[in-house]
């Protein structure tokens, strides 16, 4: 069985957006966060790369959740 992400309760990223309920974004999660490929996230690479989080805005694809991601659901 996949697991989640081992940052999952610490991402600012999924614990700002967890709660949407739409295709797009459960598809991101799913994708990522819950036990997809979190390997190929790139806010995961950044932060064993710096030790740090990126804005909680930034997708893990790397680009800013655009205005029409962020209005769905
Ligand atoms: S966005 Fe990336 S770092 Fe955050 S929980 Fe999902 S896979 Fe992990």
């Amino acid at each position: 069985m996949a697991k989640d992400c081992e940052l999952i309760d610490h991402c600012c990223f999924f614990n700002k957006f967890k709660n949407r309920q739409s295709i797009a974004w459960q598809g991101i999660f799913r994708i990522y966060c819950l036990g997809g490929l979190p390997f190929l996230c790139e806010r995961r690479r950044f932060h064993f790369e710096s030790g740090q989080q990126p804005s909680e805005n930034i997708m893990p694809t790397g680009k800013l959740v655009s205005r029409g991601f962020a209005a769905l659901p």
